[in-house]
């Protein structure tokens, strides 16, 4: 089952490059067929298969023989992996309740990855994915409890066990803390789009999990920066973009939660 996820996750992640180039571009999102972003040819449809054709063409046009850039099976492979692990984290075949989630989860870490490709090349934030994603997840989470609702037979749903109340309140929990930062720092130490990116990955995660992927985001960041400063890649004052932390710490939580936890107090009580 898991290498059905495995493959969507590869032909997504496939759409995922295109359409970050085409947001940046400002193209049609979907019907033009895809071009050679060096000499414009058009792509073949035999050409356009995941990793595959990367392989074959040996890293290069057909058309013009320019090289292309390793971003593609790399955003490949890696929207592959994460989607067999959410298929192995959320989806059960003959339970039909957990389809929803999966779909949903499966919609959200191809927005977070699209957003860390995005923020990576360009140092932004694309404000049409992350809004489009913040008003989906809302959506989500509020059918979620609804259907919870629905189900119990007292009505009497605790307010920590929904979705959208935990969700809301890590949003903005985060988002205060981010927004003061670029807010304090008049944008030096955080962008302001981070504190619109840490909205939606409140939502996602939810309190107190958020808190887990805001720390990873943290450790990592310190962590790249401390290996680019020794390898002299880059200086003290360079910019980094946070997005891809942020994404990554997230992506962390979103599948190891638990375990990270019961590791975590397993060190204290021994
Ligand atoms: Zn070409």
């Amino acid at each position: 089952m898991l290498i059905i996820f495995l493959i969507l996750g590869l032909i997504v992640g496939s759409f995922l490059n295109v359409l970050v180039y085409r947001i940046h571009t400002a193209e049609e999102l979907f019907w033009d067929r895809s071009k050679c972003p060096h000499c414009k040819a058009q792509i073949r449809w035999f050409d356009n298969i995941p990793v595959v054709s990367f392989v074959i063409l040996k890293f290069r046009c057909r058309d013009c023989q320019e090289k292309i850039s390793w971003q593609y099976p790399i955003v490949e492979i890696f929207t592959g992996i994460v989607f067999a692990l959410i298929g192995w984290k959320f989806f059960v075949l003959i339970d039909t309740a957990s389809w929803l989630p999966t779909a949903f989860y499966l919609f959200a870490v191809s927005s977070l990855i699209s957003i860390l490709v995005y923020d990576y090349l360009y140092l932004e934030i694309p404000g049409s994915v992350l809004w489009f994603s913040i008003f989906l997840t809302i959506i989500f989470g509020l059918y979620s409890d609804g259907m919870s609702l629905l189900s119990l037979e007292n009505n009497a749903l605790n307010l920590l066990d929904t979705k959208i109340y935990p969700g809301v309140l890590g949003a903005m929990i985060a988002f205060i803390f981010f927004f003061s930062l670029s807010f304090f720092s008049k944008e030096k130490w955080m962008g302001m789009g981070d504190a619109y990116l840490v909205i939606f990955l409140g939502l996602i995660l939810g309190w107190p999990e958020i808190l887990l992927a805001l720390f990873l985001a943290f450790f990592l960041g310190a962590f790249y920066g401390i290996i680019a400063i020794a390898l002299k890649k880059k200086k003290m004052k360079s910019q980094v973009p946070f997005a891809p932390f942020l994404v990554m710490g997230t992506l962390i939580t979103l599948l190891f939660y638990t375990p990270i936890i019961n590791w975590y107090f397993s060190l204290f009580i021994g």
